[in-house]
């Protein structure tokens, strides 16, 4: 990955080196910001919609005003894209809920938001997507609002660290016996019946099954991977190995939904 120099932050596109941000930050002091990442390709959001949603929602459970009104959420992607000449990587947003010169916990009444994005270059359909990647089992130590997109990502930050020590490119979440989703990314199965099984869909069914189980097929999905073979957990081998036939399958269905050219990819 490679940060392009020109970035935004409250209303000004800037050079990366310009921006700064006060100690007093909320984002900084409490986590109290949301955050969001957009896949580029071929010069193109992906899924912007669901980004701006999801976004919108976020900021409305952590008490920040969306300072995005109308399509500007929209054109400020287009001028990051466009003026760092991005083809294919993603572009972050954060929005902190602002710095008021004190560190107070409840702050003050009316939130006057801070925002920053930067877009960066990414190989999206790369090594990950062909060959897959190794994973660690970990417990799952988040918050119990996780599905708020905020920046507090210290259980996340910390099991990257544990997978980076054993090898591995992520960590698989886990909260009594039950796998939650990875690191950044959700995880689905697929089942030796051929169905295909996600944490949210399906969390009755998904009772009991533990990293012992039998599992065929692992992949995850994320703006940043896109969709993802799990080959390894704990160094115990998925299924074969190789990235299976149901997650090649959808990810040819997610790469051309993204206007991908099947037949240039090569190994799909
Ligand atoms: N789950 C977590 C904890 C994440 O951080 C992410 C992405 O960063 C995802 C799932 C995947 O979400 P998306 O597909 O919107 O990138």
């Amino acid at each position: 990955v490679s940060v392009k120099p020109i970035s935004y932050q409250n209303d000004r596109f800037v050079q990366l080196s310009e921006m700064s941000i006060s100690p007093f930050d909320r984002g900084y002091l409490f986590a109290h910001a949301a955050y969001e990442v957009t896949a580029v390709y071929h010069g193109e959001l992906i899924d912007f919609s669901g980004h701006e949603q999801r976004l919108a929602r976020t900021l409305d459970a952590l008490a920040i005003p969306n300072p995005f009104q109308g399509d500007r959420l929209l054109q400020m992607h287009h001028t990051l894209i466009a003026r760092n000449s991005l083809k294919e990587g993603l572009i972050y947003l954060q929005v902190t809920a602002g710095d008021y010169d004190l560190r107070d916990f409840a702050g003050p009444e009316t939130i006057m938001p801070n925002v920053t994005a930067f877009a960066a270059e990414k190989k999206l359909i790369g090594d990950a997507a062909r060959l897959g990647i190794s994973t660690i089992l970990s417990e799952d130590t988040r918050w119990q609002r996780r599905d708020l997109k905020t920046t507090q990502l210290l259980s996340q930050a910390l099991a990257y660290r544990s997978a980076r020590n054993a090898d591995a490119t992520t960590a698989i979440m886990c909260e009594n016996g039950l796998i939650t989703e990875a690191a950044s990314a959700n995880v689905w199965i697929v089942r030796k019946d051929g169905s295909l099984q996600t944490r949210e869909r399906s969390s009755a069914i998904l009772s009991g099954i533990t990293r012992q189980r039998a599992i065929e097929e692992v992949f995850t999905t994320s703006a940043g991977l896109l969709v993802a073979p799990v080959i390894e957990i704990d160094g115990h081998q998925i299924g074969s190995g190789q990235p299976g036939p149901i997650t090649r399958w959808i990810q040819a269905l997610y790469y051309r939904t993204m206007g991908a050219d099947l037949t240039k990819i090569g190994w799909l």
